[in-house]
């Protein structure tokens, strides 16, 4: 009896195993956190055996705390950090060196080279939907082909395989046998032309990328393969995979155009539904292929904060004038209003719409009253205004009206946030009562697959409300507070415009 779906969520930090029921009830979970490489400044690494090892170590553990058969689990689902890029000997199935993490700027260079170049940065942005940068796997391979000794050979002889993390861990479920990526993981890799659906041969011409080093791509809801039986003792599917933020907006069952979800993590993700349409941003947010069922491709426009949760985690760790995230609620609720004081964390520059590398953090507003509780609330509203940003820039660029969005990630705990997140953007915040929903979409995608549930439809009615939180502040002081934001992320953009002088 098909009773569990299985989702891996193997993350930037920790190797995730949450097992769902068939009316998306969470069974039973397990994490493992895995070690960062910094080789050198600006530099991230893991280790793909231990991302490997992780994985499965806590996807047996969350099999064992309930004592799971291998055929109760109807299938297995991935999501997955993306960008991150491995490359493996296709006859050992040993890694030819660390895995180059999203996160890893070594490659900046390469790509310095790609913006002198206007045409052939406007080719990239258009068959890709991204804006060049080092963050996606391309110049990633380029590195390893070129600085791993023999690895160009190899590569040419078609000896090496590349994978981002869902296509090394379906690889290795399936004991070495399935070589294959989904269409969201695919469209973060900046080689895949995201209308043609395939591989693009002029940008892998550029980066020198054999063709027979790439995964073939299929649908996020597909069976790909099955366990290896010496994996979890039996052959079970595995049915679907998806990058993080595209199996979020899956979880989240944003089905429908318009639909948009807003993640408070670390930084911050907000994707919007387009349906069949590659909407071309101007304003530097990115375009990239959603998760969907079959060949029924689907698009989202995106748009990242760099800082969100981790301005907290800065007044925790750095300031140390908070004990925990969570009490940053109580605290911020303790006065009426930040007292005139605003901070912007451009702690690593300023993303959309701003675009300001050179951006560093700023607090404005000070006076001799300012508190502790006003300076928390700053960096909670913080989060909010940059979300209203890229919200009313999403509406902007994809001309459909939000009306409400959906949120999740640890900070959308946050009661006081999301009030405020209503309130500045004059947008229902839907919170749903399982946050987890990044796993969910891959359990989602997997389950669909693998006919535990029937169709989109049938989820709807297993994801349980949480709560809707209701804008509720007149129009004059959103207006006031906006504009208060503004002249913040003003005197940001001018200190750093001096700093550069
Ligand atoms: P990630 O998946 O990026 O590691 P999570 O979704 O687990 O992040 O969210 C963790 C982040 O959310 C941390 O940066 C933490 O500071 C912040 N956070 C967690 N709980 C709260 C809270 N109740 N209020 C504000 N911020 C919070």
């Amino acid at each position: 009896m098909k009773k569990y779906v299985l989702a891996l969520d193997q993350g930037t930090t920790s190797s995730r195993c949450i097992i769902f029921s068939k009316n998306c009830e969470i069974v039973s979970k397990a994490h493992k956190e895995f070690t960062q490489y910094y080789p050198n400044p600006g530099w991230v690494e893991h280790d793909p055996m231990e991302i490997w090892s992780t994985q499965i170590s806590v996807a047996i553990e969350a099999i064992q705390q309930k004592q799971i058969e291998c055929d109760e689990i109807a299938a297995v689902g991935i999501t997955n950090q993306r960008e991150t890029t491995i490359i493996w000997d296709r006859n050992t199935g040993k890694p030819i060196c660390n895995a180059i993490v999203w996160q890893c700027r070594r490659t900046a260079k390469m790509i310095d080279a790609i913006k002198e170049d206007a045409e052939f940065a406007g080719y990239i942005q258009k068959t890709t939907g991204l804006i060049p940068d080092a963050y996606f796997s391309a110049s990633k391979i380029a590195w390893i082909l070129e600085n791993v000794p023999g690895a160009r050979e190899k590569a040419e002889a078609g000896e090496l395989l590349f994978g981002t993390v869902d296509t090394w861990l379906i690889w290795n479920l399936s004991g070495g046998t399935v070589h294959v990526t989904d269409y969201t993981n695919a469209s973060r890799t900046m080689l895949f032309d995201i209308r043609k659906l395939c591989w693009d041969k002029r940008i892998l011409e550029y980066f020198g990328i054999p063709v027979s080093l790439l995964p073939d791509v299929k649908p996020s809801s597909c069976v790909y393969g099955y366990t290896d039986e010496k994996v979890f003792g039996g052959k079970v599917p595995i049915a679907g995979a998806a990058g993080d933020q595209q199996a979020a907006l899956f979880g989240q069952c944003c089905f429908n155009k318009g639909d948009i979800k807003n993640t408070y993590g670390t930084g911050g993700f907000l994707l919007m539904n387009t349906d069949k349409t590659p909407v071309e941003s101007k304003y530097g947010l990115l375009t990239t292929i959603a998760a969907s069922l079959e060949d029924n491709i689907t698009y989202a426009l995106e748009g990242s904060i760099f800082i969100a949760g981790a301005g907290i985690q800065w007044l925790r760790d750095e300031l140390k004038i908070i004990e925990d995230a969570p009490s940053t609620e109580e605290i911020a609720l303790s006065v009426e209003d930040t007292n005139g004081v605003y901070l912007v964390p451009a702690f690593t520059g300023l993303g959309a719409p701003y675009w300001n590398p050179y951006a560093r953090g700023c607090i404005v507003g000070l006076t001799r009253g300012c508190k502790r509780a006003h300076f928390v609330r700053a960096a909670l509203e913080a989060m909010a205004y940059q979300s209203r940003d890229l919200i009313e820039l999403m509406e902007k660029e994809s001309d459909m009206p939000i009306s409400s969005i959906n949120v999740d990630g640890g900070a959308s705990l946050n009661n006081f946030l999301m009030q405020f997140q209503a309130d500045i953007s004059e947008k229902v915040v839907i919170r749903p009562s399982c946050i987890e929903t990044t796993a969910m979409g891959a359990a989602f995608l997997a389950g669909l697959a693998a006919g535990l549930w029937k169709d989109r439809e049938d989820l709807k009615d297993c994801i349980s409300d949480g709560r809707a939180f209701m804008p509720a502040m007149d129009k004059e002081k959103r207006e006031k507070l906006i504009k208060g934001w503004e002249q913040a992320v003003d005197t940001t953009i001018y200190n750093a415009n001096c700093a550069r002088e």
